[in-house]
């Protein structure tokens, strides 16, 4: 879970206030309290599910010694909340690293990595890095793979970052015979495959030398 950190707004474990639709929930739950529950099972308040207690996160706080709302429940809302925590701290404008010009919000791409939430480049400038190092891929494409491997390298899983330095950039790797794109990947691993010339055998021999070293 990647949390956020502003002292001025509460974090997503803190309790909300207290308001009309809790007392709505009472009532729900108890309309909806079946006669057969079977021992152990609580009730979800958002998703009305009856669940086993391992289900709900453990919360010392509370009457049942568990959350109201199930895991599940409780991952979808903590996201939510991130989410709408990240739209909110994006600035209205902002000055471009590289062309030093100020250009509203949306002359930048989003970042979940960044303070701001914003990628230091504006398009225009952050176009033309992309030409200059993912050539046979497009600005998008990059943002679009990005997204797509979670900001994981395709082979190593490391976290990688669109807008931070160097060296925690993804590649965009392409067969070098037929040019095809295949997915973006950690500076190691992209070196690493180049320097085992891109060849299956190679790498799978490298791993069994390897491994026969290994105790
Ligand atoms: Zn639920
Ligand atoms: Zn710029
Ligand atoms: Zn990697
Ligand atoms: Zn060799």
């Amino acid at each position: 879970m990647r949390t956020f950190s502003n002292p001025s707004s509460s974090p997503p474990s803190a309790t909300p206030p207290r308001t009309a639709s809790s007392s709505v929930i009472d009532s729900r739950r108890s309309k909806h309290r079946l006669p057969n529950v079977p021992e152990g099972l609580f009730q979800c308040v958002t998703c009305e599910q009856w669940k086993p207690k391992e289900d709900f996160n453990v919360h010392n706080g509370s009457k049942t010694g568990r959350r109201s709302k199930c895991k599940v429940c409780r991952n979808t809302y903590k996201r939510e909340w991130a989410a709408k925590r990240a739209e909110d701290r994006i600035p209205k404008t902002k000055a471009c690293k590289e062309c030093g010009e100020t250009k509203p919000a949306q002359e930048f791409h989003r970042s979940r990595t960044s303070k701001d939430g914003l990628v230091s480049k504006c398009h225009g400038c952050s176009s033309a890095y992309y030409r200059k190092n993912y050539s046979g891929w497009s600005n998008d494409e990059v943002v679009e793979a990005f997204k797509a491997q979670d900001g994981k390298c395709a082979i190593c899983e490391t976290e990688m970052e669109l807008d931070g330095p160097k060296s925690k950039k993804p590649r965009a790797d392409h067969c070098h015979e037929t040019g095809r794109k295949r997915a973006l990947l950690c500076n190691h691993c992209n070196l690493a495959l180049g320097h085992m010339k891109d060849d299956p055998t190679r790498l799978r021999k490298a791993a069994e030398f390897l491994e026969g070293f290994q105790a």
